[in-house]
């Protein structure tokens, strides 16, 4: 027999193939299964795997649109080299709950990577999901949109520095933390480089995230945010699309010249600017937009008359506020300042 190409969910897949399967997970106390669906798509000879999810978090209905797309049109034709593996729903029991999380256990689903398989329901999709997907292959893309309440600005997450750390047995491992390169190659303008005090702040006995787990077991990694939680966009439905494309471009694994889009703009840690009281929320500042220390981002109306929202941070406004109420101390905005540049 051939030597097979990728070997996800127990099964070997040799060159040219498509397939896709249902992997079970559990049983929960109703009898019924909870799966995993995915596709395997495969070149004609051997290449890297690249690793394309969404839906860790069940109401980010724009990210698990690109990844369903990617399975259904991407054929092996397609393909130099390699295999791309999909896994669009990472987590069903939340895109059932039309929320964030699934309403058996009210787990953060990125939050419990790599998982456990012997712990609640979202551990247990996580496990499954890292050890027979992201395990088999050598990079990963992790798609995300913001939650219900609010929007992204297109940006790419990349791990901490010094967090990845190179495997040797796979032949088409990357050797060096090549997520940054990824981001650039999937065209966002803006990439968060996560500093490695906030992950020791918030993952203090667990890396959590995706991809903050999946590099320290040499595969680089990104988040990429698209778009607004609960609704399909166009525009970040083709971003994202285009994106994953020109990534498995450069990573030889799609025929055809990837696009060289200019670096993206690299930002430091995320700041909330937070609602001084309740009330309605008229949005002054945009996505994307530079906004300097002390301006006004938004305005809030109450009953006794009008607020000003003040940013304390300088930076670029990475998220808005959706749902136009908020209460005191909610985010309206979120701004990340650019980090020097290294040859500053
Ligand atoms: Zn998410």
């Amino acid at each position: 027999m051939l030597e097979p190409i990728v070997r996800v969910a127990g099964r070997d897949f040799g060159p040219r193939e498509k397939a896709s399967d249902t992997l079970v997970v559990s049983n929960l106390s109703v009898g019924w299964d909870v799966e995993i669906y995915y596709t395997v798509i495969t070149g004609p000879r051997e290449g890297p795997v690249l690793y394309v999810g969404a839906g860790s978090h069940g109401d980010e209905v724009t990210s698990i649109y690109v990844a369903l797309r990617l399975a259904k049109e991407l054929g092996p034709d397609e393909l130099e080299r390699g295999a791309v593996v999909v896994v669009p729903i990472h987590n069903p029991v939340a895109v059932l709950h039309k929320r964030r999380w699934g309403f058996i256990d009210h787990l953060d689903m990125n939050r419990v990577w790599p998982g456990d398989l012997e712990g609640n329901i979202s551990e247990r999709l996580a496990g499954t999901i890292f050890n027979n997907f992201v395990l088999e292959s050598d990079y990963v893309l992790d798609l995300h949109t913001a939650a219900s309440d609010g929007a992204n600005a297109p940006h790419a997450i990349a791990p901490p520095e010094g967090w990845f750390k190179p495997r040797e047995e796979r032949p088409y491992a990357a050797k060096t933390d090549s997520s940054l390169e990824m981001a650039r190659f999937f065209g966002v303008r803006f990439a968060k480089r996560t500093s490695a005090g906030e992950v020791k702040k918030y993952y203090a006995y667990y890396p959590g995230e995706l991809h903050v787990a999946a590099p320290q077991h040499g595969i680089p990694a990104i988040v990429v945010e698209l778009g607004e939680g609960g609704r399909l966009s166009s525009e970040e439905f083709k971003l994202g699309f285009n994106g994953a494309v020109n990534v498995a471009r450069w990573l030889g694994i799609l025929k055809g010249d990837p696009v060289e889009y200019g670096e993206p703009i690299i930002l430091g840690d995320f700041k909330a600017v937070r609602a001084p009281v309740g009330g309605i929320v008229v949005l002054k500042a945009r996505l994307g937009e530079y906004v300097e220390e002390g301006s006004v981002v938004a305005y809030i109306e109450t009953p006794r008359g009008t607020v000003e929202v003040k940013t304390p941070y300088a930076g670029y406004v990475v998220r808005v506020r959706r749902y136009a109420v908020v209460e005191p101390g909610e985010r309206v905005v979120v701004v990340a300042p650019p980090l020097p540049s290294r040859e500053d």
